[in-house]
């Protein structure tokens, strides 16, 4: 397989989502962490944002709520490389309405091989990691010959129809 790298910079984008009932753990957690946190440049899903720039004091790009979108942008933002990193405490105990939201937030992640902490411990061992005081060359698949694959192949039987007589 084939990768391409992107540059991960020393001042990293994080993006932080909190679901309701994780929203105490991701708040203690940033406390905890507020100096390493201060150093990056920080976004989050609505709730989360505003939590965090109210009782941790960070400033935060706040996106919509996620359940109103917010989960799709930071998705948007991954794809386009302006996030690096993402911390998403997600609530493995309740349905949410936003699930497919959820579930699509973390494959596009997967996709572009975003570091990704989903409960406490990873984000203590991430956020603690040697290569977050530094550049990192992210490697991603590359993803070239899929966009040139065969599309001619996939439409063709469309295209030889003939037409439908009147
Ligand atoms: P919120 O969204 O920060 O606006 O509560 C979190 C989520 O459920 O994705």
């Amino acid at each position: 397989m084939n990768y391409t790298t992107r540059l991960m910079p020393q001042r990293k984008r994080i993006a932080l989502v909190a679901h309701d009932n994780k929203k105490r753990e991701l708040l203690e957690w940033a406390a905890w962490n507020r100096e390493l946190l201060a150093q990056h440049e920080l976004f989050a899903t609505g709730t989360t944002g505003k939590l965090l720039e109210d009782v941790i004091g960070v400033p935060v790009t706040r996106f919509q709520s996620g359940p109103l979108g917010g989960d799709q942008q930071i998705g948007a933002k991954i794809a386009e490389g302006e996030i690096d990193f993402m911390i998403f405490f997600w609530d493995p105990l309740s349905p949410q309405p936003h699930d497919t939201d959820v579930k699509a937030l973390l494959r596009i992640a997967v996709v572009w091989n975003i570091p990704i902490a989903c409960n406490r411990a990873s984000a203590d061992f991430m956020i603690s990691s040697a290569l977050m005081t530094g550049e990192y060359e992210r490697l991603i698949v590359d993803y070239q010959p899929y966009r040139e694959r065969q599309v001619e192949a996939l439409i063709g039987e469309t295209r030889d129809e003939p037409e439908a007589e009147i």
